[in-house]
């Protein structure tokens, strides 16, 4: 019997597949909550009969309403109340920010309880540098606005951690290799449960492998962070566009300095524009 839970709100992280990942901290503390805000009710009812808990539940989302938001912090003062989302850690790409930001303008206590996070799992299979990474969350399905993201991405120094499903991992690892170059990779599908793997390979490879075999379940896909050489400084990048434009169209100097510094056209095209003709 643990001790019973002080009031203030607590962000349990849930199992990402394996239902044996859920920490005995979360369960204490599911068991002990006096309310447990769920994204989907009926998700969140087989973890809570898993556990033994018994609380009443609530749904929430980050567009829940201002009401309903007042509504949960008037109970935090006295109340634990456990906030969970249908898997993983809450606020990774799940609700809960707000309520995080409320809970804590309102001066109540909040409290973590770490756990699966299906980001950070993946980094742990990946084989790629973790020193610096970027969690990007799911690409737009839009491709304008998906490109837009990448060249935005394009240039950091970072491994880049993406969430996506089956049936748009063809698209997206495509549209990754069309703006990222020639990059080490990780598609990671289904951590923690029966079918769990992981593919490796250059964005290229990976996304022709997978342009017409759309896989099932769940998708983290990593990739590896540029290359010295693609990730040259903006003051390289300048200097070989100025000596370019001295005899080049804007267009056709963001091509030759880009396929030679190994960068993404976009990002030469931008700064060939912004430095103008040469004088
Ligand atoms: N909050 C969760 C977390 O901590 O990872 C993520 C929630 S987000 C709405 C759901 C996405 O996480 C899925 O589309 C997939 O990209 C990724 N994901 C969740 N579980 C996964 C698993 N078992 N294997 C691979 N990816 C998973």
């Amino acid at each position: 019997m643990s001790a019973p839970l002080t009031p203030g709100l607590y962000i349990v992280a849930t199992p990402i597949g394996n239902l044996s990942d859920l920490t005995a901290r979360a369960a204490d503390t599911l068991r002990g909550a006096s309310l447990i805000l769920a994204e989907d009710k009926r998700v969140t009812a087989k973890l809570l009969a898993h556990v033994q808990a018994t609380a009443p539940m609530a749904v929430y989302h980050d567009h829940s309403s201002e009401t309903e938001r007042m509504r949960i912090l008037a109970r935090l003062g006295t109340e634990a109340v456990a906030l969970v989302s249908d898997a993983g850690t809450p606020l990774i790409s799940d609700p809960g920010y707000k309520l995080v930001r409320a809970a804590r303008a309102a001066g109540h206590a909040i409290h973590t309880i770490p756990g699966a996070c299906a980001a950070i799992a993946a980094l742990t299979l990946a084989g790629l540098p973790t020193d610096r990474f970027l969690f990007a969350g799911f690409l737009s399905p839009k491709a304008k606005a998906r490109g837009n993201v990448i060249a935005e991405l394009a240039a950091i120094r970072a491994t880049l951690v993406f969430y996506e499903s089956g049936p748009r991992l063809g698209e997206s690892l495509a549209a990754l290799a069309a703006g990222l170059g020639q990059r080490d990779a990780a598609v990671i599908r289904e951590i923690s449960k029966l079918h769990e793997e992981t593919v490796t390979g250059p964005l290229a490879d990976l996304a022709a492998r997978y342009a017409d075999a759309p896989p099932r379940g769940e998708i983290v896909i990593v990739v590896g962070p540029p290359a010295e050489q693609q990730a040259a400084s903006d003051e390289a990048l300048d200097e070989a566009l100025r000596i370019a434009l001295a005899t080049l169209t804007p267009s056709r100097a963001a091509k030759d300095v880009a396929e030679r510094l190994n960068i993404p056209r976009k990002r030469a095209y931008a700064r060939a524009l912004a430095l103008g003709p040469a004088s």
